[in-house]
Formats: C-alpha cells, structure tokens, sequence
C-alpha cells in the first residue's frame, strides 16, 4: 500500500518542493506521511465542505493546490476557516497536502494547462526564476571522471531546459601535499604530488544543493574534494511565474474574452480600455500576479489575463497593453486536472477523485 510519503515525491519529482516562493508553504502541513494512502481528493482549496467530501468518499488524504496553513497558527481553538478545518482533518485522520507556488512555477504548471485551454502556441515562463541557478566546479582525477559525473546527473544536476547530462569538462593538473593527517589517494604524505585531472563543471538549481554536494563527496575518490559552487546571474527560462503564448492568427480581443469567459465559468470578467482590437500574444498567470505586468508588456503582449487587480493598478496597463481579471479560481482551478494526471500516472492501488466542491468564496450577481 502506498504511502503519503510516496506520493510526495512524486509531487516533488514533477513540481520540486524547492521551487516554492519564500513566503508559500506547500508540502505536507496536515498528517503523518508514513500513513498508508486509502484515496485522494483533489482540489483547489480545502475547505470543511471539501473534507465532509473526503469523508463521504473514504479518501485520507486531500491534496489541494492552495495551502490551508498559510500565515503559521498560533492556536487550534476553532475561530476562523482555517482553524475549523485544520481540526476537522485532525479529528478525521485526513491528511492535507499543499502544492501551490511550486506547481505554478513549473513550466508545465498551473498557468499553462489555462493556456493550453484557451488555444495558445508556444507557451513559454512569463516571469523566469532569478538567482536560483548555481554551478559546480569541481577537479576528478581522469579515471574518476565519469563516475562522479553521472553520480552528480543522478542528483538532479546537468538539466538545461530538455536537455539532461550536460556538463563540461577540461584536462589539467591538480598538485596537493597532505600533513601528517592524512592518507592520500594518489601520492604520499608529506610529499608534493601531481595528478592529471579534469576540471568538470555543471549546473544545478539551488533547491538541490546539499544533494549534489552529498552526491559528489561520496563519488569522489579524494579525502578532501576540491570544488567550487558559484551562484548564476542567469535566469531559468524554465521555471517561474506566469506563461506566455500566442495563437497562429490574431484573433478578435472581443470573442477571445468571450470564450475566457466559457472555459473558465468566470461570472464576470473585468478588462482595461482595449488596448488592440485584434490580438495574438497573451500573457497569463493566476492569483495574485499583478507585479508581472511589466514583464507581460516587455514581452509584447497585447493581452494580460491575472485575478486579484485592485483598482488603481488597472490604470498602470492603459495605453500598453489590455489587463483581464478573470477571477482567482477561475484561473487557478485546471490545477485539479494537473495533480489528477499526475496521481493516476503513477499510482493504480488507491481511488483519486476530483473534487466537486465549488470552493470559490466569490458570487456574481
Ligand atoms: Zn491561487
């Protein structure tokens, strides 16, 4: 039988916890996660209407997108939403998982299956991650080379966009002289030695750090493994907030936020003074995600579709480009298809059901 734990690193290999914004709290915030698995239900948000749901279809586990434990909680007296249903889940045994920010910053994520819907080509992060790339410097004797490499691809290192295994590596000659401490490898104590190396270097993300460093001490032949970890000024292309796409031909900006209207059951949609009439590049990210406007105009969309937009901010986008608010769940709710595929892909001995509850807070009249 399946384990909670199992299924969280299968969340972690396809949306790496690791991934999650500094402020997110996504991962296991309610349970045990050696507890066995008997169903999962998944949804958007978890509410006491979502668990009598669990209830009612014997799943113990809900793995929900946003995180019911968000701010820390003091107390478990009952007060609010998120204390009654953090008690209900106790008292009932249900475990709750969180994948928020890390699904949304996945390329394939919360963002681009909303895209997919609505038609879009070419989908690419509207919003690259910063300072999250690092790379490894590090000096192999030759005949060593290889093993540390692919004990380092094995850790998560080497993965440039669909590319895996990427490395480089150049011949040089390393010299040490180890104390009266020490028992080297390759030359004497006390003695200046001189070995032919490789100098090998790869790139990672930063989230696996102390995974590649585990990886490369214990490939590495040396008592004292020489290497260098350097943090990259380089954006990941791959990872980050929001999506851009476009379709193959400009389409009506009018129509086209008709149908955003269909596919996302949106009650109402609030757009800025149309910037173009005829539109082919959309930008898109769900939730709170006014703060990538600029990114949505600097890359040339016409259209900016995100949720939460206070009312100043909309006079920001006039004249540049047309800002849509569709809603927060509107947006955000094809994440439950996202982690349906994503269970019933690798686990066949356990029930997972989407949830049918409308969790959204907001009525339009
Ligand atoms: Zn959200």
């Amino acid at each position: 039988m399946p384990k909670i734990k199992d299924l969280l690193s299968v969340i972690d290999k396809e949306f790496p916890f690791g991934l999650q914004e500094s402020y997110d709290n996504s991962g296991l915030l309610v349970g045990n996660a050696y507890d066995d698995i008997k169903g999962v239900l998944v949804s958007l948000d978890v509410t006491e209407e979502v668990l009598d749901e669990a209830i009612k279809l014997g799943a113990n586990v809900v793995l929900a997108h946003h995180p019911i434990i968000f701010r820390g909680l003091k107390k478990l007296t009952g007060s609010n939403y998120v204390e009654r249903t953090v008690i209900k889940a106790i008292k009932n045994d249900i475990a709750i998982i969180a994948s928020h920010t890390n699904t949304d910053n996945k390329a394939y994520g919360t963002n681009s299956i909303l895209a997919e819907k609505l038609g879009l080509k070419n989908v690419k992060v509207l919003v690259p991650q910063d300072g999250k790339l690092k790379k490894l410097v590090t000096f192999v004797p030759e005949e060593y080379e290889d093993k540390v490499r692919f004990a380092l691809f094995e850790a998560g290192a080497g993965i440039i966009g669909n590319y895996d295994y990427t490395s480089f590596s150049a011949p040089g000659t390393g010299t040490f002289r180890g104390n009266e401490n020490t028992n080297p490898f390759v030359g004497k104590q006390g003695e200046l030695h001189r070995e032919n190396e490789k100098r090998l270097e790869t790139i990672f993300p930063s989230y696996i750090e102390s995974k590649v460093i585990a990886a490369l001490l214990s490939a590495h032949p040396y008592e004292e493994v020489a290497y260098d970890i350097f943090s990259l000024d380089n954006r990941n292309p791959y990872a980050g907030s929001g999506v851009i796409g476009e379709f193959e031909e400009e389409v009506d900006l009018q129509s086209f936020l008709s149908e955003v209207k269909k596919i996302t059951g949106a009650g109402c949609i609030k757009y800025t003074q149309p910037h173009k009439k005829k539109v082919k590049k959309i930008a898109v990210c769900g939730g709170a995600c006014f703060f990538a406007l600029g990114n949505a105009i600097g890359s040339g969309a016409d259209v900016f579709i995100t949720s939460d937009v206070k009312y100043h901010e909309y006079f920001d986008a006039l004249g540049k480009i047309t800002l849509v608010d569709v809603g927060h769940y509107e947006m955000e709710q094809f994440v439950k298809e996202i982690f349906l595929n994503l269970i019933r892909k690798n686990f066949s001995n356990f029930a997972v059901h989407f949830s049918t509850v409308n969790t959204n807070p907001i009525n339009y009249l």
